[in-house]
């Protein structure tokens, strides 16, 4: 088997409006990679976009795709090393790079599992779970009272955990926003919920201190990003002054950033995302290290189209260590890219596609609709 044929897509659509740690956002973007052998195999895979979607096109057409073109999908680990080592000397060891590998690497896996005429998650040594816990996600900033209603509606409708946004409400209220709405929030859904918050860094490591001390009243599961990715000072100090899990990882490449963050305990909760970490081979990787801290795994999925959606509910039945699955609730039309619907959970539960591969067919209509030209 030959990897032979290389399409690719860039993708935008105008989704839900939507106000959070890092400012606003509605414009849903993103880059999918479709890689065919010469056995007439088409494997998917999604490059994490928020901004500038063609740069990841050059990126994979111009500088990846000529390692792996010609070359046997059975190679996928040494392929990826070789993708990684193509521009690691030249100190491109991070974000684009990283993220074109993660469409081709997701790819490549797809392509092997339809081979094995089995599901992507036991293609990648599944860890046996036929479906994952997930937590609903997100609910975004609004006033408090709004916020506490659509919590308590995902709860009703069978979220067991859920996500909320702060860090937008210290930047219109100050911090005590944020206590007010992790306040009428925990009221609203009761104290049998998970409730994890999401900062998307707009804090600083001594604003964070202040405030989880006051949120831990509340109970959150953790505290997701409340600093900046590189701040990794931040993070450990974070982690060693006040008494809630503190997650993070959706924006870190490779493994090398969180082994650095492992090493010092800095988080609980690791993040990774499949389109950015560099695809299920260095999601494995970072399987390996979560378990030897003994810290959890929950794959992030956020803004993405439906492609890394669907990986990340592959890659969630595959690692140990899983605590939940990232489940969006947002109105997200890169979501719905298949010709079926996107599967959704029940009860907190996800269950996994049963076809080969990634178990569902891409609308090849709706990609182009989406398309930019
Ligand atoms: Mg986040």
């Amino acid at each position: 088997m030959k990897i032979d044929r290389l399409e690719t897509w860039v993708l935008e659509a105008e989704g839900q409006a939507i106000e959070f740690g890092a400012g606003n956002y509605s414009t849903f973007k993103a880059m999918v990679v479709a890689v065919t052998t010469d056995d007439g195999i088409t494997g998917w895979g999604e490059c994490i976009a928020r901004r500038a979607p063609k740069v990841l096109d050059t990126v994979v057409r111009e500088l990846l795709w000529p390692v792996v073109k010609g070359r046997d999908p059975h190679d996928v680990e040494g392929l990826w090393d070789e993708m990684f080592t193509l521009l690691r000397p030249w100190g491109h060891y991070r974000g684009f790079v990283q993220e074109g590998m993660s469409g081709i690497d997701q790819a490549l896996w797809d392509i092997l599992a339809q081979a094995q005429g089995i599901p992507l998650y036991k293609a990648l040594g599944g860890a046996g779970r036929a479906s994952v816990p997930v937590y609903g996600s997100k609910v975004y900033t609004a006033d408090p009272a709004a916020m506490a209603t659509q919590a308590k509606d995902k709860v009703d409708g069978g979220h067991a955990a859920i996500k909320i946004q702060l860090g937008r409400s210290a930047a219109r209220d100050g911090y005590r926003g944020d206590i007010a709405v992790t306040k009428a929030i925990r009221e609203a859904v009761g104290p049998n919920v998970d409730i994890g918050a999401d900062v998307n860094s707009a804090y600083d490591a001594a604003t964070a201190i202040k405030v989880c001390h006051e949120l831990a009243q509340y109970d959150l599961a953790f505290i997701e990003e409340p600093v900046y990715p590189d701040d990794i000072d931040g993070y450990e100090l974070i982690r060693r002054s006040q008494p809630i899990p503190v997650a993070a990882g959706e924006s870190e490449f490779g493994i090398f950033g969180f082994r650095e963050l492992l090493k010092r305990r800095a988080i609980d909760i690791v993040q990774p995302d499949v389109a950015r970490i560099g695809g299920f081979t260095a999601a494995k990787r970072l399987g390996a290290l979560v378990h030897a801290h003994n810290v959890k795994y929950a794959p992030h999925t956020g803004f993405s189209c439906g492609l890394a959606q669907l990986a990340s509910l592959h890659l969630a039945a595959a690692v140990p260590n899983l605590w939940r699955l990232e489940e969006m609730f947002i109105m997200n039309p890169l979501a719905e890219i298949f010709t079926e619907p996107l599967p959704k959970s029940k009860d907190g539960m996800l269950a996994l596609p049963t076809n080969p591969g990634m178990g569902l067919t891409v609308d090849r209509k709706k990609l182009e609709k989406y398309r930019v030209s």
